[in-house]
């Protein structure tokens, strides 16, 4: 079959077209195409990297470009906050590779060097591809990650003038080791920070906190690098990039790089007749949806992939599509995900290239390094959690002269129904900001001891680590692990690295291991926190597709015993949460009502689980558990009403349950919409009367030790977040609250009671007394 070349409207009415969908197109975007505008070079990019430029097929840089490397040039932190596909790469790289040029010439070959951090391997191998295709070979680029032989580090900290690394070795390997850095970090003139929207929430924190003691030990050696950042658009990322270095940050915003035409569309998929939890009608799944249009598309010759949420979803996909199509287009569809051996994804690859597969399903292990542009359309099971995702994942779909057709698929709950509802969130100016937190304390104690551990911390570096390093630094050493000298600096005093105290990527506490009990094969961990409720004794727990039933948690060993299983049922853990209030940092008044940020206790136990048949959500019976409870100390946005405001919202005291509750779940549902995390990072508790305020209150937290951003963030910008789960509520067309609106797959109570139109109501009542928009703080 030769390949499609119908027009984008035209593969989208033909989506439409068949089968009755008509009502499940949400809404058409059409994004025009966009002329580049390009600039010449700046004088101070050397004619090398130009003419290395020009053989790559780049004549001129792109305004946007010339700008970044103009305002690196001036030893500016900048960052370039463009489009997928907009040559951010370009910009930083000549402006660094330029000054690399210029330092071969020193007597000793390396009279300046770079630092480039990558938040995976595999991106910082391909970056050093594009580096050493610009850049003259005495300009020496070398990758050193955890893969790097012994032999081959010394010769990169001796020799090589670009250092391409990640966080984690720069935490745990350089900078413990600075003084064998030495001559490296001496001549460091820019830190290169690629893709830094990914340092979010905890571990954001944590890179946050390297980056100043990466900036400490380069002023000991006299050397202060400008730091160069990529990000995907996000709302305020001049913020982020401060945030992140504690440096004031220039933001590029301005993409000036061309663009194809493309159509995206957004798509609720159809009730079905299957009733779940009270009876709430359930959707198709946004996978299930996804195999139906798959199919249509790769019948009509349309190059396509769909992007799912895990590997298991792209197994489905790919085998329903099959399954759907005739014998020979059958086999010109395929899965594509993490886990396939190189040469199974290189020949995927290859045939989607070439055009022998027409349809590929596929995790976002697509999404980022391989090059399948060219594609007709993308399918986008489910929001894939961010913008910089979607829009990385969108961007697949596109060839220069002919437009591209993207379609978002809503899965059945509050943040996806709320997208295809509202367009704006999505189109328009970016709401969704990079949030993260250096100054919890529970992140910094562990870095201002790395930070003694590498050179004695003075008064004079305090101030580097923010505004709760110089409380803490006493707390240390009652604890024993600094001590003050009398020179007055702090010394650490122990035996063992203190970096090794932090892994810059855990969630704290051991994490549970899951054994198989007849084989004792370790199949994998789960975090300490999510334990109780994902491993119980008796709990149902899916690993790679396959199911497991927990015979028991040992919780003294952190071990879950499993057997392979294939029960007709899931499993749903019941817990109990009451939630302290420590300290009121920020109160503020809305109308009688309250909106307030500070510190909480958390206190939770899972007393048991629930089991419920897969197909219909019919709860067969419920066990109990004997678990220990657990205590969360962290950061909490909270609200209160008055009696008089739910008086007059009629809401009767037995009604305010159910509509706080409901109104607390989809509020937890919405804040990925303005911070970059996902509902799994916060919780929330709803009380008719709360001990401590003797009102009303919902509560949302973070559901790390000492807070990650977000809650704080949905405080900063509570009339926002809280108009649009509001909005999201009322939108919805159940009656009784469903999965798209109230309803919570992570409820301890079996969502019940939820009162949806009383939620509605109650947050009218909180919102009519919100401040305007625009005087919220940022
Ligand atoms: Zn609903
Ligand atoms: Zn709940």
């Amino acid at each position: 079959m030769p390949p499609s070349h119908r027009p984008p409207e035209a593969q989208l009415d033909l989506l439409v077209a068949s089968r009755g969908r008509s009502d499940r197109l949400t809404h058409t975007e059409h994004l025009p195409a966009r002329q580049g505008r390009h600039a010449p070079w700046p004088e101070s990019i050397r004619p090398e990297i130009r003419a290395a430029a020009l053989d790559l097929g780049i004549r001129r840089p792109w305004t946007h470009q010339v700008e970044a490397m103009n305002l690196a040039k001036a030893g500016q932190t900048v960052v370039i906050a463009t489009g997928t596909a907009s040559g951010k790469s370009l910009g930083y790289l000549a402006p660094v590779l330029s000054e690399l040029l210029t330092g071969t010439e020193a007597p000793n070959g390396r009279g300046s060097t770079a630092l480039y951090l990558a938040p995976t391997k595999a991106l910082a191998a391909d970056q050093r591809r594009r580096a050493t295709e610009l850049a003259p070979e005495r300009v020496r680029a070398a990758l050193y990650d955890g893969d790097t032989p012994p032999q081959e580090r010394e010769w990169v900290r001796q020799y090589a003038s670009y250092v391409l690394t990640n966080p984690d070795m720069l935490h745990r390997s350089i900078l413990p080791a600075h003084p064998r850095w030495s001559s490296f970090l001496k001549t460091l003139r820019y830190v290169v920070v690629d893709e830094c929207h990914s340092y979010r929430g905890v571990f954001g924190s944590h890179v946050a906190q390297v980056l100043r003691r990466l900036r400490r030990v380069c002023r000991r050696y006299g050397a202060d690098p400008a730091f160069l950042l990529a990000s995907a658009t996000t709302a305020d990322p001049a913020a982020t990039a401060e945030r992140l270095t504690g440096l004031p940050a220039h933001a590029v915003t301005e993409d000036a790089s061309p663009r194809g035409q493309m159509v995206f569309a957004l798509w609720e998929p159809p009730l079905t007749e299957h009733v779940g939890e009270q009876g709430a009608p359930v959707r198709r799944t946004a996978t299930a949806e996804a195999a139906y249009l798959l199919t249509d598309l790769v019948t009509a010759g349309t190059r396509t992939v769909a992007f799912v949420r895990s590997r298991r979803a792209a197994e489905l996909v790919a085998l329903q599509a099959q399954d759907n199509l005739e014998p020979q287009l059958a086999n010109r569809v395929a899965a594509y995900r993490g886990g396939y051996l190189p040469e199974e994804r290189r020949a995927l690859e290859r045939d989607l290239y070439s055009g022998r597969l027409l349809g590929l399903a596929s995790t976002s292990a697509l999404e980022l390094g391989i090059d399948v542009s060219g594609l007709d359309a993308v399918l986008l099971a489910g929001y894939p959690g961010t913008r910089a995702s979607l829009w990385q994942q969108a961007g697949r779909a596109g060839r220069e002269a002919q437009g591209a057709l993207a379609v978002l698929i809503a899965r059945d709950d509050p943040l996806d129904t709320y997208l295809v509802h509202h367009p704006e969130a999505l189109f328009a100016r970016p709401v969704e900001a990079t949030v993260l937190d250096p100054d919890n304390p529970h992140v910094l104690a562990p870095h201002l001891c790395a930070a003694a551990a590498e050179l004695p911390l003075t008064e004079a570096d305090v101030e580097l680590f923010g505004p709760n390093a110089a409380a803490l630094l006493p707390v240390l050493e009652r604890r024993g692990l600094l001590r003050r000298r009398a020179d007055g600096a702090w010394y650490w005093t122990r035996r063992e690295r203190a970096a090794d105290a932090v892994d810059l990527r855990g969630t704290g506490g051991a994490p549970v291991q899951i054994v198989e009990e007849s084989t004792g094969r370790l199949l994998g961990t789960v975090d300490a926190a999510a334990a109780h409720t994902t491993v119980h004794t008796g709990a149902v727990h899916l690993h790679q597709g396959r199911s497991y039933l927990v015979r028991e948690l040992d919780l003294e060993h952190s071990v879950a015993l499993v057997s392979a299983a294939n029960p007709s049922y899931t499993t749903a853990a019941r817990d109990i949460t009451s939630i302290s209030v420590m300290s009121t940092e920020q109160t503020v008044a809305w109308g009688e009502g309250t909106l307030n940020f500070g510190s909480v206790e958390v206190v939770n136990q899972v007393v048991g689980y629930l089991r419920k048949r897969i197909a219909t959500g019919e709860v067969l019976g419920e066990t109990k558990l004997d678990l220990p409870p657990r205590t969360l100390r962290t950061r909490a946005v909270w609200w209160t009403v008055t009696e008089d405001q739910l008086l007059d919202a009629v809401i009767p005291f037995d009604q305010l349950p159910g509509a706080a509750h409901a109104a607390e779940h989809a509020s937890i549902g919405l804040l990925p919409l303005f911070a970059t995390c996902d509902r799994w990072d916060i919780g929330g508790v709803s009380v008719p009367l709360h001990p401590d305020t003797l009102l009303p209150t919902v509560f949302v937290y973070d559901g790390h030790p000492g807070g990650a951003g977000f809650a704080e963030h949905g405080f900063r910008h509570a009339a926002r977040w809280l108009t649009a789960t509001r909005d999201a509520i009322r939108a919805c067309e159940c009656a009784r609250g469903c999965p798209s609106c109230v309803q919570s797959p992570k409820c301890g109570n079996g969502n019940d009671p939820l009162d949806k139109a009383g939620a509605v109501r109650l947050l009218g009542a909180l919102l009519a007394g919100a401040p305007a928009d625009d005087a919220e703080s940022t």
